[in-house]
C-alpha cells in the first residue's frame, strides 16, 4: 500500500510511455515487500538538469535513465562506476545518504545474463550496428572473455570510434556492411548480435532483417544469434535464423536482467526475483 512513508524510483527519458520498466519493477517491489513505487517521468531535453536536481530534494531513491539522456547525466553525477565510464553511458542513478547521485550501467550485466552459462570463452562474435547498445555488448563480450569481435555497420565514423574505445581490451575490427569479407565471417562466427533496430515493432523496418535476407546466405546452424529487440519476440531476423537451425536469443532476458540489477543496486544488494519480473511482462510482450 502507498502510505506517507513510501519512497519512489523512476525512469527518466523521452519518450517513456512505451516502457515496460514500471510493470516489471513494481511486480518485483511488491514481491519483495518494499515500501517503494516505480514510475516513468517523461522529461524534455531542456528540463533534464532541473528535474534530476529536484528529485534529490524528494524521497526518490534512484533512477533509470533512457534515451536520449544516457550520456547527458554524466555531468549530474558526483561518482561514476568504471563500467559506465568505459561504455560512456549511464542507465542507473542512486542517491547517496548525503544526496549525491552515483551513476552506473546495468545494461552490460543484462546483456550477459542469457549467455553466461554457454561457455563462450575464446569464441568469436559479429555485432550488427555501432550505436549505444553496441558499446554495452562489446564490454559484455570482453567480460565473457571472447577472443575476437567484428562490428558491421553502415557508418565508418561510429565504427572507428568504437574500435578506438575498445582496441586495448580485445581483438576488435570494424567492417562496412558492403565489405566482401563478411560472407566468410558469417560462416565462421560463433555468435551474431543484432544491435540495430531493424525488425522492431512500430518502426518502418519492422518486417525486415538487418542488411536484407541475401546478406545471410552463408549463416551456419552452429551459430548462436542474439537480437537485443524484445518487441516483437521473436523478430523476423530470429525467425529466419531459427529456420536455419541456429540457437536464438531475444532481448527479453536482457531487459529484465538489467532492471533486476538496477533494483538490486538501489536496495544495496537485495536478490531480485527474475521470474516475478518475467511473469509480469508476459501479457505485454
Ligand atoms: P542507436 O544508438 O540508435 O544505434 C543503432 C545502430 O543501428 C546504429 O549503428 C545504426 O546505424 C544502426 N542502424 C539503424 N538502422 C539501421 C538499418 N536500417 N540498417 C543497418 N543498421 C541500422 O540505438 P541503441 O540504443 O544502440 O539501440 C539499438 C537497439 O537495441 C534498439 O532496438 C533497442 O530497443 C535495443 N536495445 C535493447 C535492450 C534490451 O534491454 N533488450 C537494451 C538496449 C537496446 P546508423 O548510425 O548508420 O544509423
Amino acid at each position: 500500500m502507498i502510505t506517507s512513508k513510501t519512497s519512489f524510483l523512476a525512469l527518466i527519458g523521452n519518450p517513456v510511455s512505451h516502457s515496460l520498466s514500471p510493470i516489471m519493477q513494481n511486480a518485483a517491489i511488491q514481491y519483495l515487500g518494499l515500501d517503494l513505487i516505480y514510475m516513468a517521468i517523461p522529461c524534455k531535453n531542456e528540463d533534464l538538469e532541473i528535474v534530476v536536481h529536484s528529485l534529490k530534494k524528494m524521497n526518490c531513491k534512484g533512477l533509470n535513465i533512457t534515451i536520449p539522456f544516457k550520456q547527458k547525466v554524466f555531468d549530474i553525477c558526483s561518482e561514476i562506476s568504471p563500467v559506465a565510464q568505459k561504455v560512456k553511458a549511464i542507465n542507473t542513478l542512486k542517491l547517496t545518504n548525503d544526496k549525491n547521485w552515483i551513476g552506473t550501467n546495468t545494461d552490460i550485466d543484462g546483456f550477459i545474463y542469457p549467455l553466461k552459462n554457454l561457455n563462450l570463452a575464446k569464441k568469436s562474435s559479429l555485432i550488427l550496428g555501432s550505436g549505444g547498445a553496441a558499446r554495452s555488448v562489446i564490454q559484455g563480450l570482453i567480460e565473457l572473455k571472447f577472443s575476437k569481435i567484428t562490428i558491421i555497420s553502415r557508418k565508418i565514423n561510429s565504427l572507428n570510434e568504437l574500435i578506438s574505445n575498445f582496441k586495448n581490451d580485445i581483438k576488435i575490427k570494424g567492417l562496412l556492411s558492403t565489405n566482401t569479407e563478411i560472407d566468410n565471417l558469417i560462416q565462421e562466427t560463433d555468435l551474431i548480435i543484432n544491435t540495430t533496430p531493424v525488425g522492431m515493432s512500430n518502426t518502418k523496418n519492422n518486417d525486415e532483417i538487418p542488411f536484407g535476407q541475401s546478406f545471410w546466405n552463408s549463416i551456419n546452424s552452429k551459430t548462436i544469434v542474439y537480437d537485443l529487440i524484445y518487441n516483437p519476440s521473436p523478430t523476423p531476423f530470429l525467425k529466419f535464423c531459427d529456420k536455419k537451425g541456429c540457437m536464438t536469443i531475444d532481448g527479453t532476458q536482457m531487459l529484465i536482467a538489467q532492471g533486476a540489477k538496477s533494483l538490486s543496486f538501489w536496495t544495496n544488494g537485495l536478490e531480485v526475483p527474475f521470474e516475478v519480473m518475467h511473469d509480469a511482462l508476459k501479457e505485454y510482450l
